[in-house]
């Protein structure tokens, strides 16, 4: 008997051409997300993979998996040779690790072997039978039983389980594009990042900060966000922007209510720029539709206004308190909540416009030297590859 994880992928909505390429894309992120816990071997046969890992690593690889995106459930089974006797023994086997007197458990069958001499609810009934005979005391129940123990009959091998743990379902990394996601400090952007990755895009992240108002750990904070990403994409760029002149010109030379919304344009000025070099088609923020002043209809048309690369905002319809608990369940809450001086909080205005014309904007922005700001911040970029 040997041990290995079998996952099963959304195979169902890939019908057609595309399907190669999202299990190649698939074979390859699974394989980065376990980089470090060599030797493995990783199967692809018939819609699942089957990862092979030594005893000791199985549940780091479990936990691992659980993170990649495209993966819909993974069941930790044991193999045996694909004949009744040993499948019997197995089946067996599995049931009495979760055993309680008084029991119930149901046999579910398989069969992508065809040519396999029984059919599957021959398979099920004749090891059914043979657990009754075990001498335990346990019932069958097809209804809601206690333990379900799972065969899938292959043509070399057998698998019985009797887990599915979920995966995150989703689309592999990679394979509908890329984007680039401006993540602050706070606890939207890199839920916005996450709901990006699970689509599948490749994601690259723009991060501003103002030296020497903010200091090294807002850095260390986008960083770390950057990490938790990176468990669920695989690496992740990270462009860090030194924002202080913008800021301090838009803070001498314009109204003070509109300070946000302008920091806010340039921001999105210079990552379309930096995603133009960068060969990225969009643009990804933690906006959610009325959740602060700088974020009314109208603010982010005005924002929206200065670039032409398509701006998404995967959060648009949340309440906060859904956000927040999507943070807390992929791991960016803990890192969010730290205190530290974000880029805009330095500035905000006492009064910030909620229903800013886009005419009072540009005429606000005429006396700043943008052309010139935004090219020497753009020289200034420092990236990081971030791993997780
Ligand atoms: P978040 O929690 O993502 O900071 P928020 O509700 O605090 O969102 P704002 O601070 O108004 O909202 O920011 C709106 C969006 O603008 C953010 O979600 C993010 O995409 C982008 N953004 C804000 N500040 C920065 C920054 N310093 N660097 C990069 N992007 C930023
Ligand atoms: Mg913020």
């Amino acid at each position: 008997m040997n041990k290995v994880l079998l996952i099963r992928y959304g195979e169902i909505a890939l019908k057609g051409k595309n399907r190669p390429f999202f299990e190649k894309r698939l074979d390859k992120n699974i394989k980065t997300a376990l980089r470090g816990l060599e030797p493995f071997k990783l199967v692809f046969q018939r819609g699942r993979f089957f990862l092979q890992i030594a005893g000791e690593k199985f549940h780091a690889a479990q936990e691992r998996l659980r993170k990649v995106f495209g993966i819909v459930s993974i069941s930790p089974s044991s193999t045996v040779s694909p004949g009744l006797p040993d499948i019997c023994i197995e089946a067996l086997a599995l049931l009495e690790k979760s055993f309680r007197p008084g029991i119930s458990f149901k046999v579910e069958t398989r069969r992508v072997n065809k040519r396999f001499p029984l059919t599957s609810p021959q398979i099920s009934s004749h090891v059914g039978a043979f657990i009754l005979k075990s001498g335990l005391d346990i019932k069958v129940d097809v209804h809601q039983p206690e333990i379900l123990i799972q065969i899938e009959v292959r043509d070399q091998e057998a698998y019985l389980f009797s887990q599915r743990i979920p995966g995150p379902g989703g689309l592999p990394v990679g394979v509908t594009g890329k984007g680039l996601l401006l993540l602050s400090g706070g606890i939207d952007s890199p839920v916005a990042g996450y709901m990006a990755l699970k689509r599948g895009i490749t994601l690259e992240a723009i991060h501003f900060h103002s030296p020497p108002f903010t200091g090294e750990a807002a850095i260390n904070k986008a960083v770390d966000l950057g990490r938790v990403l990176a468990s669920y994409g695989g690496r992740i760029r990270l462009h860090l922007v030194p924002f202080t002149d913008i800021q301090t010109q838009i803070r001498i030379h314009c109204p003070e209510p509109m300070t946000i919304t302008l920091m806010r344009r340039s921001m999105f000025r210079i990552a379309e720029r930096l995603a133009a070099q960068r060969g990225i088609e969009v643009l990804f923020t933690g906006e959610s539709l009325g959740q602060v002043a700088s974020q009314t209809l109208e603010n982010l048309v005005g924002i929206d206004k200065v670039t032409t690369m398509p701006i998404l905002r995967p959060l648009i319809g949340f309440d906060k308190a859904e956000i927040i608990d999507i943070s807390r369940e992929i791991g960016t809450y803990p890192v969010s909540i730290l205190p530290f001086e974000d880029c805009c909080t330095l500035f905000v205005p006492k009064h910030p416009v909620t229903r800013p014309k886009a005419d009072e904007l540009d005429r606000a922005e005429e006396k700043l030297p943008l052309d010139e700001l935004l090219t020497s911040c753009l020289e200034r970029i420092e990236t990081r590859t971030i791993y997780p």
